[in-house]
């Protein structure tokens, strides 16, 4: 597997780091992609720690990591993280479209497990063109019709698939889209995974109660399998996101052999496959 990391590094900063660059780009931040073990890396780690500790700011203002495994490594794997492409996310987010969430019984600390109550609405116009899977900035995944009569008709296992609708002019209508539930079995998300406020960040910021593990999935997912054994698509028990205005943290999905192959086979689009290490109760990871 090679990781590339994705930095949009701010434009003041660049000269410090990349000496050779001298000139401006007239830009607010650069794209700059730097394979894992890349030495810069580990310059712009100090940097940003150090300027992150001093004044709170940040060296980047955005980072994306990409994962890029062998066929073999794919051909080896029995649960995959499916990892929404960026140019699938969108907004507005539920809430901004008449979605109800009750956070009677979230968390005090972290805000995470506020229920959505009632259906999700949505403005489905917004939802990147052909794409079969997306997400709002909040994380409410929706998958088109064609992917939910796929998992139907193939009977896939661990999720609910409810409509999402809309709320216009001339009422409520449906949009043809359905959300993905989180559904039991549930696994737990357990070292080496790395989560973290930043790409960057020592230190865990895990919630005290022990539901929000952190901001930021920064490696593949290691998990162990739930007892009552698995499904086509299982969720973590904990949460991974921060709440702050209309984002909570959410539980994360990983998908079986069956639904990865199914998904390839009929070319669903909008999202990138992450190998997920899933440890059964013999204590081995596969
Ligand atoms: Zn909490």
């Amino acid at each position: 597997m090679k990781e590339i990391i994705k930095l949009s590094i701010l434009e003041e900063y660049i000269p410090l780091i990349f000496p050779e660059m001298k000139e401006d780009s007239g830009r607010f931040a650069r794209q700059i992609s730097l394979e894992r073990g890349d030495p810069i890396l580990d310059k712009i780690a100090r940097m940003d720690r150090q300027i992150h500790n001093r004044t709170g700011a940040r060296v980047f203002y955005g980072f994306d990591i990409i994962r890029e495994y062998s066929s073999d490594e794919l051909g080896n794997a029995s649960y995959f993280y499916l990892k929404i492409k960026p140019s699938s996310y969108f907004d507005p987010v539920g809430e901004e479209c008449g979605t109800h969430y009750e956070d009677l019984l979230a968390c005090n600390e972290c805000g995470a497990g506020g229920q959505q109550v009632g259906p999700l609405y949505l403005k489905t116009k917004f939802i990147p063109k052909r794409t079969d899977i997306a997400a709002t900035i909040a994380g409410e995944i929706v998958v088109s019709g064609r992917l939910a009569d796929l998992m139907q008709k193939h009977a896939i296992s661990g999720v609910v698939l409810a409509p999402v609708f809309e709320i216009g002019r001339g009422g409520v209508t449906e949009t043809g889209w359905y959300q993905w539930l989180p559904s039991s079995p549930f696994f737990d998300i357990v070292a080496p995974t790395m989560i973290r406020e930043s790409l960057f960040d020592e230190e865990v910021t895990s919630c005290p109660c022990g539901d929000t593990l952190g901001s930021n999935l920064l490696s593949e997912i290691f998990l162990i399998r739930p007892l009552q054994g698995g499904a086509d698509v299982m969720w973590s028990r904990q949460y991974i996101g921060r709440r702050i205005g209309f984002l909570r943290p959410r539980q994360v999905a990983v998908v079986g052999k069956k639904l990865i192959n199914l998904m390839s086979t009929f070319e669903v689009k909008g999202f990138d496959v992450e190998v997920a290490h899933a440890k059964s109760s013999d204590g081995l990871w596969s």
